[in-house]
């Protein structure tokens, strides 16, 4: 039988845990769930980032609901914070939100839509000014993706928009300029997320019953000899490996990869994430989550885990912030900066402030940039022929939901071990 590695106790790793019969986990961390880890801080929870499961897959739902309390949330509040004023999610359908002139602007841009021609969309931008017109396009989200994404809309491909981004609806654009809209048909309309132990609330158990050694970080990778060396000394054999090592690192950890492979893994980009945990003793705003569109607010999004579970005594929120991979940044004034920002936005006084701590990700969202597929792709085929086998969201560096990421690593081990057993 092949000696079997998994490597990374993230959903992926658990998804192809799931499958097989024999195997071992290494993770670099002592603790398993990856990026949908919640950390414990003043006796809280904080996720890396807002994560709620609003997956429709049912027999994903039946294992991370099946024993544990839930919030089964049917009407998502979300909404956009735009220069002071609250403007419904999304935008296009929320256009009575905005000042008179503003509404005019989009609404002529929306007339001034030539006929969709799929074939002339060939980035985001395209996509965005075909479907919502120039001013949405050019006001709220160009603007959004700078901050959120760290770059240009025609930066960005189309293949990450599913189950993000709404398909047009000029109907509902212009109902939306006059009245309230509903939200059914929006993506998170309705989400599930743990009553304990923030979202990672889902998977503890899973991961409890698993035999994880826990601090092993993977530092090279021989193929030809099927050695891994870990960070802390150890090697071990291996015949074929699951890998949820974020694809960009691999360049650096497999020896034996082709240079022109290498090189391309350098043109792979991610955002890193600073998450800016607080408390108030009061709500302040009453939805789940909040976008932040202000140009000159660093701050994307906000992320309220009391407002899932209605405690009344203590206001839990959440500030995320984006930078792009190259940027050096200083945490500290990051964290200030953010603060002050959000009193600014919501009149505060500092001293209302409980400032309980942050997390941070060197890797948080892929950036599904044009170039995406091609730098990606050759190490992922030049890998798996050599028995290496990239799972997961940072694994094939594709932006992909917990249920995806869960199912990236099932498939992944259904696929190798129908060989094996
Ligand atoms: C900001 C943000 C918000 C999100 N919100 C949602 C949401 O609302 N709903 C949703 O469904 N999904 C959401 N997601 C997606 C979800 O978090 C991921 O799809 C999922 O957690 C990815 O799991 P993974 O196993 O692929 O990767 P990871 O979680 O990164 O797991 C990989 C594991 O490998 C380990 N590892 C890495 N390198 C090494 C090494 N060299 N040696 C040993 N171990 C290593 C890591 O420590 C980690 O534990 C969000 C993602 C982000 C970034």
């Amino acid at each position: 039988m092949d000696n079997l590695i998994i490597i990374g106790a993230g959903l992926s790793g658990l998804g192809a845990a799931n499958h097989l019969k024999e195997y071992e986990i290494y993770e670099s961390n002592s603790y398993p769930g990856g990026h949908a880890y919640s950390h414990k801080q003043k006796d809280l929870y904080w996720d890396e980032g807002a994560h709620i499961c609003h997956s429709k897959n049912n027999d994903y739902l039946n294992l991370i609901l099946k024993n544990i309390e839930f919030h089964h949330e049917k009407n998502t509040l979300n909404n956009n914070l735009y220069y002071g004023a609250k403007v419904g999610y999304p935008i296009q359908n929320n256009l009575k939100d905005l000042g008179f002139e503003d509404k005019v602007k989009a609404l002529v841009s929306l007339h001034k839509i030539k006929n969709f021609n799929p074939s002339s969309i060939k980035n985001y931008r395209d996509w965005l000014k075909a479907s919502y017109g120039d001013f949405i396009t050019e006001n709220f989200y160009e603007v959004f993706t700078k901050k959120y994404w760290n770059c240009k809309t025609s930066e960005l491909s189309l293949d990450w928009l599913k189950g993000r981004l709404i398909q047009p609806n000029i109907e509902k654009i212009i109902r939306g300029s006059f009245e309230k809209q509903n939200q059914e048909d929006t993506v998170f309309s309705e989400f599930y997320y743990p009553k304990n132990n923030g979202y990672f609330g889902f998977y503890k158990n899973h991961f409890s019953s698993k035999k994880i050694n826990f601090n092993h970080k993977v530092h090279k990778i021989n193929c030809k000899n099927k050695v891994i060396t870990f960070k802390n000394g150890v090697n071990i054999n291996y015949d074929k490996i699951i890998s949820s090592i974020p694809l960009k690192d691999m360049g650096g950890i497999v020896a034996e990869m082709p240079k022109s492979i290498k090189a391309k893994l350098h043109g792979l980009r991610a955002t890193q994430g600073l998450y800016v945990n607080l408390t108030l003793g009061h709500k302040i705003f009453k939805e789940h989550w909040l976008y932040i569109y202000d140009e000159n607010i660093k701050i994307s999004r906000l992320f309220s885990q009391s407002n899932m579970s209605n405690n009344k005594t203590i206001f839990q929120v959440q500030l995320e912030l984006y930078y792009d991979e190259k940027t050096k940044i200083n945490i500290n004034k990051e964290i200030e900066t953010a603060i002050n920002d959000f009193v600014r936005l919501f009149k505060l006084k500092r001293n209302e402030i409980n400032y309980v701590g942050h997390l941070y990700k060197k890797y948080s969202y892929v950036v599904a940039d044009l170039n995406r597929v091609s730098n990606s792709s050759p190490a992922i085929n030049w890998l798996e022929e050599n028995h290496i086998y990239q799972v997961g969201l940072y694994g094939r560096w594709k932006y992909i939901w917990s249920d995806e990421a869960y199912l990236s690593g099932y498939k992944m081990a259904q696929k190798i071990s129908n060989s094996i057993y």
